[in-house]
C-alpha cells in the first residue's frame, strides 16, 4: 500500500482564502486585529511569530507585535495583556511560549480575556470545549479536524487513538474527536503495550515529540495517521534511514545540518497507512490557518452585535 498524503499546505491555503474573503467583506469597523507578545530571544519562537504575522498580512488581518526584553517581569507582562484586553480594535491576543523563566506563564495566560484567547488555552475556553459551548478552540486540534473533514475522512463511529495528553494538543483533539462520535483512547508515557493499543486505531494521532517513535508495529493496515510531532534530525545516518533515496531531504541536511521529522516513521506511514499527514507540510500550516480563523471568529463574536 502507498498511502495518500494529506496536503496540509493546500488545505491551509483553502482556509486562509475563506478567511481573506470574509475579512474583505468585513463591515464592523476596523479589520480584525491580532496582537502577538514575543518576550525574549528564542530563535524558534521568532520564526513561528514571523509565520503568524505573514499569514495575517495575507488574509488582511491587522497585526501588531510587542517585544518585551528577556528581563521582562510577570507584572510587566500582565500590564501588556491588560492594555490589549482593553483595546476595542484588538480581537486576538497571543502570548508566544516559552516565556522567559522568571515569568509566571500560567498567570499571564490566565490574564488574557477569554474572548480574545485565540490560542484557545484559557481554562474558560477549555471548559467551553468540554461542555460543548461556543468558544475558541486550540488551533492545532481544530486544524486536525479540518484536515480530516476536508480530506473526506469519516470520524463518526471510528476508533481513534491519540498518543500524547498535553493540554494544547492531545487532550483537546481527543475531545473534538469524541464530540464527532469517534471512540477515543488517549495514550501517554505510562501506557503499557502502546503498540497494541495503537493497532486498534482507524485514526491514529501522534502528538509526542519523539522522532519517528511510532512505526509499523503501531499502525493498523489502512489506518489514517495524523503526525503532529515536529522534531529535528541531526544525524546523517538517521536521515538516510528514514528518507532513503530522498534527494530533497539529503540536500536540506547537507546545507542546514538537520531536517524535520514527525513522531511517525514516514516509511511505515507510507507503507501501512491508507492516508497520512507529512512533516513538514501537514498539521503545521493548518495551525496557523486556524489562528487566522480564530481571530476572525473572535472579532465576529465581539463586534457583530
Ligand atoms: P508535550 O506537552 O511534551 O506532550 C507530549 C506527550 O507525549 C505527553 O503526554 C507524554 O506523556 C507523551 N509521551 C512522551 N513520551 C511518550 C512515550 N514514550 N510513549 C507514549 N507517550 C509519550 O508535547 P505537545 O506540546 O503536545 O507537542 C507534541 C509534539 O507536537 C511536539 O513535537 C510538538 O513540537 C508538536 N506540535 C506541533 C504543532 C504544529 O503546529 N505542528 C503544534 C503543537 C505541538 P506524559 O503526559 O505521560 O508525559
Amino acid at each position: 500500500m502507498s498511502a495518500r498524503v494529506l496536503d496540509g499546505t493546500k488545505i491551509a491555503a483553502e482556509i486562509r482564502g475563506e478567511v481573506a474573503d470574509q475579512v474583505k467583506a468585513w463591515k464592523h469597523g476596523p479589520p480584525p486585529g491580532l496582537a502577538v507578545i514575543l518576550a525574549g530571544n528564542d530563535p524558534a519562537s521568532e520564526v513561528y511569530v514571523r509565520g503568524k504575522i505573514k499569514a495575517c498580512h495575507q488574509v488582511g488581518i491587522h497585526s501588531e507585535q510587542l517585544l518585551p526584553p528577556p528581563t521582562v517581569t510577570t507584572e510587566e507582562m500582565l500590564a501588556h495583556v491588560a492594555a490589549l484586553n482593553a483595546r476595542e480594535d484588538i480581537d486576538g491576543i497571543l502570548v508566544q511560549l516559552p516565556l522567559p523563566k522568571q515569568v509566571d506563564a500560567a498567570r499571564v495566560l490566565l490574564a488574557v480575556s477569554p474572548a480574545k484567547d485565540v490560542d484557545g488555552f484559557h481554562p474558560v475556553n477549555l471548559g467551553n470545549l468540554i461542555t460543548r459551548r461556543p468558544g475558541l478552540v486550540p488551533c492545532t486540534p481544530a486544524g486536525i479536524i479540518q484536515m480530516l473533514d476536508r480530506s473526506g475522512i469519516e470520524i463518526a463511529g471510528k476508533e481513534a487513538v491519540v498518543v500524547g495528553r498535553s493540554d494544547i494538543v492531545g487532550k483537546p483533539v481527543a475531545l473534538l474527536l469524541l464530540q464527532r462520535d469517534a471512540t477515543v483512547t488517549i495514550c501517554h508515557s505510562r501506557t503499557p503495550e502502546l503498540a497494541k493499543v495503537c493497532q486498534r486505531a482507524d485514526l491514529l494521532i501522534a502528538a509526542v515529540g519523539r522522532p519517528a517513535m511510532l512505526d509499523e508495529r503501531h499502525i493498523r493496515r489502512g489506518a489514517v495517521v495524523i503526525d503532529v510531532g515536529v522534531n529535528r534530525l541531526t544525524d546523517g545516518l538517521a536521515v538516510e534511514r528514514y528518507f532513503p533515496g530522498n534527494a530533497t531531504r539529503k540536500a536540506e541536511f547537507d546545507s542546514r545540518g538537520s531536517t524535520l521529522i514527525g513522531d511517525v516513521d514516514p516509511r511505515a506511514a507510507c507503507a501501512v497507512a491508507s492516508a497520512f499527514s507529512p512533516v513538514p507540510g501537514g498539521v503545521g500550516p493548518l495551525t496557523i490557518a486556524m489562528l487566522m480563523a480564530n481571530t476572525l471568529a473572535a472579532a465576529t463574536a465581539r463586534r457583530r452585535r
